[in-house]
């Protein structure tokens, strides 16, 4: 009976495929018990001398029917295999990361909860220049229903001949318009030295995208008690993003806010090229709340709008864009912060459904 014969050959092939993979796993198991001895000895995982002696003695007892070609190619697949897990069992998920974590991490800022599904808007000057310019920034930002305020203190500028900022003196503006108008600031921090001085004044530290690849800088925000918005280095990949954000996080602080700004292309069009997709990749890989900044992104005016519409459409957490009571007379990126006016139409164009105006 033919059926019947078909049907042992198949229980058979069964049979031995359960045999194959219980066998494969045991290898599996092996092979990560081999990964771990070489890490106690520092030796390097891949050994092509090895992978040689393995094959050469399996194919040497190949009696087939099939091809000496053939079956290294099965082989070379298990010890691949083999290969990646003791990668994984050595590269642990990191800790931004969704695998690590999967619920979002909510970074609170004194009371606004970035990353809660509802979009924050950060406004302010490129840098601090006065008391009297950030306060009228703050008033507009108030008068609003907003709580963020940005202003850059200490500025990396491109030539050392511009205007480098005000530093801790503009730290200092920067606390009591806080103060004065109920508002949280945000500034950038360049080097590790003052940190420690920045967490009296400020509420959220920036790191620029000049120094997302400042490791020490970096670690030292990883050990304040503050929240850290880390910006995308100019030509940063989204891996090398996502690791920048693990050297903060490596020191114990989780209060991390992602901020895309735009990549150097070969376009010119902009003054980046605003990498819209990055968000929502950030927010797959990670479970750290992301921003957009329009301004250092596009470097136009006319595209503040639109860009801060598809942040949030793609699923951002918010909206960074700078704003200066007289654009024309500012020290830094003249040409692309809002005057107050423009922020007015901004804001009733962008029509958010949960802002509060008061
Ligand atoms: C800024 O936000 O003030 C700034 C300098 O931006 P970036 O680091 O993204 O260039
Ligand atoms: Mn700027």
């Amino acid at each position: 009976m033919m059926g019947k014969e078909l049907e042992q050959l198949r229980n058979r092939v069964d049979e031995i495929n359960l045999q194959l993979l219980s066998l494969i796993n045991e290898r599996a198991e092996l092979v990560q018990e081999i990964g771990r001895v070489k890490e106690t000895q520092g030796v390097y995982r891949y050994d092509p001398v090895r992978e040689r002696a393995m094959l050469d003695l399996i194919k040497e007892n190949n009696n087939g029917p099939f091809e000496n070609s053939t079956i290294e190619h099965m082989f070379k697949e298990i010890f691949k295999a083999g290969l990646e897990l003791q990668k994984d069992d050595h590269r642990k998920a990191l800790l931004v990361s969704r695998k690590k974590k999967s619920e979002n991490t909510i970074v609170d800022i004194n009371g606004e909860q970035i990353g809660n599904g509802q979009p924050h808007l950060v406004f302010g000057p490129c840098a601090v220049e006065s008391y009297e310019q950030v306060a009228s920034v703050a008033e507009a930002v108030k008068a609003k229903g907003l709580k963020l305020l940005r202003g850059g203190a200490f500025k990396p500028r491109t030539s050392p001949y511009d205007f480098q900022g005000l530093g801790v003196e503009g730290l200092k503006i920067l606390k009591r318009v806080a103060d004065e108008y109920g508002l949280a600031v945000i500034s950038e921090i360049v080097s590790p030295n003052d940190m420690e001085t920045a967490v009296q004044y400020l509420d959220v530290i920036q790191i620029g995208a000049r120094n997302m690849q400042n490791f020490e800088l970096l670690k030292a925000a990883g050990q304040i008690n503050k929240p850290v918005l880390l910006k995308r280095g100019m030509s940063a990949t989204i891996e090398e993003f996502i690791n920048a954000a693990e050297y903060i996080m490596a020191q114990g602080n989780g209060q991390i806010i992602l901020c895309e700004r735009g990549i150097r292309t070969y376009e010119k069009a902009t003054r980046n090229t605003l990498d819209i997709t990055a968000v929502p990749i950030l927010k797959q890989e990670t479970h750290l709340p992301v921003m957009v900044d329009v301004t250092h992104s596009t470097g136009r005016k006319d595209l503040l709008l639109p860009a801060a519409k598809a942040a949030l459409a793609i699923g951002a957490d918010g909206v960074m864009a700078e704003v200066h009571p007289d654009p024309a007379v500012a020290l830094s990126d003249s040409a692309q912060q809002m005057d107050l006016n423009q922020f007015d139409q901004f804001m009733n164009a962008l029509k958010l459904p949960s802002q509060i105006q008061v």
